[in-house]
């Protein structure tokens, strides 16, 4: 038997990750008729590679879109944990607190909430990529090889990293693709300890750990005796045998032994500032396939929601109005580079700047921000309220040897004209040109600048 599709489809969404989700829930709820596809069956919808970390901005901003975990979806709370810097050297307690999830259940509540309010479910299925770029036209394939093409009013890339059909000539304007150095990589796995781990309620953090230079290892607690262990860092960095990487980091854990876990594997994330143009005729990019996640430590998940809430919004006012051209749907563009873009942009930056540097004095800088409080306030705040250049400003002052004294302005400097840069993101697609020329000067300043640094 040959397998359709309903007659019309508004809101084609590939991909039931947390960005399509909410999406494809907001859109059904508001009467859109929405097409969920996804690769995986139902069943395994949330199985997902993640450290599943979510700060308490981040559980505000998904409250915002009706996402937000409930108890039951939260493994553990916890209130903040202790950072170790400079191969062991530092050891200090940072506090934010958030939740670490259980994503599967969290991954099967989404999408009951998507299918409860309307919209149909494709699962077990995939997204190939364009038939006809112009009529949105795209290829569905099941895992027996059959085959259909469909267009609807507005078709959705939210396909995670891969970006089946961002890659491939979404957007208005085509991205170059991600760099080595623009590619996140983490093995993490879930797994029982064998002692308790002194408060439940604590993550612990390693920068920099042997074999992830410029990347994070990670102990997240998941309620009894259970963690989220896991190290990333970026594909260069990332050596031929990254599982080598993740044992030494394990076998370094103080007073903690990891048994043999329940769930393993590694996974790839963008760790690069969004797409400059995040829509096109008739379709729209989000969550990771538009490079949305966090690039100086990765987190997307609450971001991918922020993008299926804005993208949502967008979406049924274009299809009520009948414009669904790039011009129709740009306001999404704005609307998230305000947001949480323009954060994002310099959070680039910085990563940048510090990949430039020698370690220790990456690890002044991280750890004069903790001391200071800042990390929290740096990482949180979103839009305008940012004061990430001011701390980096003040840490200049306070800095001893000059070349790093002028690395800091510098940095500083950069992060500023970024901010507003993004902030100012044009409001209509006809000013594009001309602001993205500014953002290509701008990066190749910075790459010129930084390209000299000590590694
Ligand atoms: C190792 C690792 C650790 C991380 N840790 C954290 C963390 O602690 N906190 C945090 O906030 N973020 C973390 N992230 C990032 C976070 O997981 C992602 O940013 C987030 O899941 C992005 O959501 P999304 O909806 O865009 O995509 P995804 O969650 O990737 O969902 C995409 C969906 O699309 C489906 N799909 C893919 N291709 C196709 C296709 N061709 N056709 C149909 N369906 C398709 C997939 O099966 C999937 O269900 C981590 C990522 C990795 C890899």
């Amino acid at each position: 038997m040959r397998r359709t599709l309903p007659d019309r489809i508004d809101l084609l969404v590939i991909g039931a990750g947390p960005g399509g989700c909410t999406l494809a829930r907001l859109a059904s709820e508001a009467g859109i008729r929405v097409a969920l596809v996804e690769r995986s069956s139902a069943r395994d919808v949330g199985r997902k590679v993640c450290g599943n970390a979510v700060t308490e901005d981040g559980i505000e901003t998904m409250r915002e879109y009706g996402a937000a975990p409930t108890e039951a979806e939260a493994a553990a709370q916890v209130w903040g944990g202790t950072l170790i810097l400079g191969g062991g050297n530092v050891r200090m307690d940072a506090h934010k607190s958030g939740i670490i999830l259980n994503r599967l259940t969290f991954g099967q509540r989404l999408l009951a909430d998507a299918v409860a309010a309307g919209a149909e479910l494709v699962d077990g299925c995939s997204c190939v990529g364009w038939t006809d770029r112009e009529s949105a036209t795209v290829r569905l394939r099941w895992s027996d090889e059959e085959e259909i093409d469909v267009s609807a009013g507005i078709v959705v890339d939210a396909s995670g990293y891969g970006a089946v059909l961002t890659q491939h000539g979404g957007p208005s304007h085509q991205a170059p693709p991600l760099g080595r150095s623009d590619v996140g990589i983490a093995y993490r796995e879930i797994a029982p300890t064998h002692e308790d781990l002194g408060d439940p309620k604590q993550v612990f953090v390693v920068v920099g750990p042997e074999g992830a230079r410029g990347g994070y290892g990670w102990v997240f607690p998941m309620g009894d005796r259970l963690v989220n262990v896991g190290v990333g860092t970026t594909l260069l960095e990332a050596g031929s045998n990254f599982k080598d990487c993740y044992r030494k980091f394990t076998a370094s854990l103080p007073g903690m032994r990891i048994a043999d876990p329940i769930d393993a594997g590694a996974g790839l994330l963008p760790l690069r500032r969004p797409l400059p143009s995040l829509v096109g005729d008739r379709f729209m990019a989000l969550g990771d396939a538009a490079r949305q996640a966090n690039p100086l430590h990765g987190g997307g998940i609450a971001p991918s929601v922020l993008a299926g809430g804005i993208a949502a919004d967008v979406a049924v006012g274009a299809l009520g109005n009948g414009d669904t051209s790039t011009a129709g749907l740009w306001e999404y563009g704005v609307r998230f580079m305000r947001e949480l873009g323009a954060q994002h942009a310099t959070h680039e930056v910085l990563r940048r700047c510090l990949d430039a540097l020698r370690d220790s004095d990456v690890h002044f800088i991280v750890h004069e921000l903790a001391k200071r409080g800042a990390m929290e306030k740096v990482m949180g705040a979103r839009g305008p309220r940012s004061r990430l250049a001011a701390h980096i400003r003040l840490l200049a002052t306070i800095g001893k040897r000059p070349s790093l004294v002028l690395a800091l302005l510098r940095t500083a400097r950069f992060i500023s004209t970024t901010q507003s840069l993004y902030l100012d993101y044009p409001e209509t697609p006809s000013r594009f040109d001309s602001w993205l020329g500014q953002v290509e000067r701008q990066k190749a300043e910075l790459a010129r600048a930084t390209s000299g640094g000590k590694r």
